[in-house]
């Protein structure tokens, strides 16, 4: 399974978290963006890749269409 994303898609993952609050295996978190003028907030991140199921929806919840998995 491998999960891609698209996190320049995903403007403010601090006001959406659907793709956090979905996920049955906790794989996704906020990172706080690199600091500097342009890169304020957080970024989404796949931290624990590793303990997806596959399930897709992530992939099925994401508004923006930020989140691909393939098998
Ligand atoms: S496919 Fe399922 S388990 Fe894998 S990251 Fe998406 S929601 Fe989580
Ligand atoms: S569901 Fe999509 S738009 Fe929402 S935080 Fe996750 S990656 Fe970003």
């Amino acid at each position: 399974m491998r999960i891609f994303l698209e996190p320049d898609k995903c403007m403010h993952p601090e006001n959406c978290m659907k793709c956090v609050l979905v996920c049955p295996a906790k794989v996704f978190m906020l990172k706080p963006k690199r600091t500097n003028q342009s890169k304020k907030g957080y970024d989404i991140a796949a931290v624990f890749r590793d303990m997806c199921d596959g399930c897709r929806e992530c992939e099925k919840i994401c508004p923006e269409n930020c989140i691909h998995i393939e098998y």
